[in-house]
């Protein structure tokens, strides 16, 4: 293969979608596999959708997910400028070239011609298409007379010019994904190339710019599948080698309906943008919601790309060495939230207890408590198989720096038998006389005892833990108690057996 280079092309029109992500994410780790080059270009042309701080986000988001850029804006190149609205001079030498070969024309249609067109179709119920069997009777340079339109251009008449579809021909083309296509021209329209702005649209600029970047292989959504057969004809009209295309297929809401929108998330409570969107209507975001970008990037891969094995958990480097696209599949990916959350558990739970203990600080600090590192450490490594979210793991250790200050009715009535206040009496005495607290040590000493005795085992434990935590949760109870400390247990034995009492 000749030198990989793929292109990112979004459009800075809001917050980019996690669809978009893993466009990005597939260009990235189809680059990285074939020691290619990743460019992030901005397809701005359309200023009438610009949004203010989209080109910022878009940086920020690819960077979160350590997906880094080759050539772009910040990171410089030799195929530059790689914003669209900075090669603004560049584009219409190209539309005059098709203008000059005969394959594009000036139309001089206002919109509100071309609205009462539209309606006029509709009434007829049919779609009004502007092609080769009705652009002659339109108002365009192939059906005024050359003087007629030159005049046109010369009084500075509005215009935008088209490209000229042929009519009734068979365009053969091939998608990596969907395999070879066959689409006759006479489904297609005349499309703007260029328009009265000065601006090229979408189609040319995204042509000329593949070919001047000289993108090898083009890997985008599948909306964009509809425009291929037009880029096809582009690229034949210019005489340019056409990149190679692959069409990934829809994300899709999870019940598999449809393309998955921000409206499904916020009806089920899941972003579906990769950071927090700060701008006009705020937008929730992965980076804040606490996932790991590790963990946000391997499910997303996943979504839409398999490995071919039952292997789940890939880190970037491994995406890298196993992509290929010929795994991608051509159907829908359905979007599962709880899926996502078990990934940041798997990454969460891989996490050393060190590092944990080091990301769930501040959140103790919020909290109002501090903890020498190795018992936070400790701590962290007793709960973190409970928790998907470094921001949970608060409500899994609050009672072991807060002793119960009330407890909780239900587990009372349950677990609260006749003789638990006797047991915890003889238990008080049994870990007074214990030293070395450790839980391994307290287990043993409390088993014998239990042992001899011969008391329920679940019945002494589960009223123990009542008076220890307040409810019926929480790790261990020895795990706890030995990190409370002998002083703290006793104490809270005594505090449940001063107010449960009987
Ligand atoms: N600017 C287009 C978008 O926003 C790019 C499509 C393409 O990759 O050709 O998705």
């Amino acid at each position: 293969m000749s030198q990989v280079r793929v292109r990112f092309a979004p459009s800075p029109t809001g917050p980019l979608h996690i669809g978009g992500v893993r466009t990005a994410l597939y260009n990235y780790l189809f680059a990285k596999k074939n020691n290619g080059t990743f460019i992030l270009r901005i397809e701005d042309t359309d200023q009438t959708r610009f949004v203010e701080g989209a080109e910022k986000y878009i940086m920020e988001s690819l960077k979160w997910c350590g997906i880094i850029v080759d050539e772009g804006i910040n990171e410089g190149g030799n195929y530059g400028p790689y914003r669209q609205s900075d090669r603004k001079s560049l584009y219409r030498q190209y539309a005059d070239i098709l203008l000059e070969k005969g394959y594009a024309y000036y139309a001089f249609d206002t919109p509100e011609q071309l609205d009462a067109l539209r309606k006029e179709s509709e009434k007829e119920h049919k779609t009004f298409i502007y092609n080769a069997d009705v652009r002659e009777k339109l108002n365009n340079s192939i059906s005024l007379k050359e003087s007629e339109w030159k005049e046109k251009l010369n009084r500075g008449e509005n215009y935008v010019i088209r490209y000229k579809m042929p009519q009734n021909e068979d365009i053969n083309f091939e998608d990596i994904i969907r395999g070879k296509i066959v689409v006759n021209t006479s489904t297609l329209d005349d499309k703007v190339l260029f328009k009265s702005d000065g601006m090229p649209t979408y189609h040319l600029a995204n042509i000329v710019d593949d070919h001047l970047m000289e993108i090898s292989h083009v890997i985008r959504g599948e909306e964009w599948l509809p425009s291929l057969p037009l880029h096809i004809m582009l690229y034949r009209s210019f005489g340019w080698q056409a990149p190679l295309f692959a069409h990934l297929p829809l994300l899709l809401k999870p019940d598999g309906k449809g393309k998955l929108s921000k409206r499904d998330g916020d009806k089920m409570g899941f972003p579906v943008f990769p950071l927090f969107w700060p701008y006009g209507e705020t937008a929730k975001g992965y980076r804040e919601e606490g996932y790991y970008p590790e963990a946000f990037v391997n499910m997303l891969a996943l979504l839409g790309w398999n490995p071919g094995t039952e292997k789940e958990i890939f880190s970037l480097k491994e995406l890298i060495d196993s992509f290929s696209i010929e795994r991608v599949g051509k159907s829908g990916s359905r979007f599962d939230p709880e899926k996502a959350k078990w990934f940041n558990h798997q990454y969460l739970e891989n996490r050393t207890d060190k590092q944990l203990a080091s990301e769930f600080k501040e959140h103790l600090n919020a909290h109002g408590y501090q903890v020498a590192d190795d018992r936070l450490e400790a701590l962290v490594g007793l709960v973190k198989m409970r928790v998907s979210f470094v921001k949970d793991l608060w409500d899994q250790v609050d009672f072991f720096f807060k002793a119960p200050e009330t407890y909780d009715q239900e587990a009372i009535k349950k677990r609260w038998k006749d003789d638990s206040v006797k047991q915890l009496s003889e238990l008080k005495t049994i870990l007074e006389k214990i030293d070395d607290f450790s839980s391994s040590r307290t287990e043993e000493a409390v088993m014998t005892w239990i042992g001899e005795k011969g008391y329920n085992t679940g019945a002494v434990m589960n009223a123990f833990r009542l008076v220890i935590v307040g409810a019926s949760r929480g790790p261990h109870i020895f795990d706890i108690t030995s990190w409370i400390g002998k002083e703290e247990t006793l104490r809270r034995i005594d505090a449940g057996l001063s107010s449960i009492g009987r």
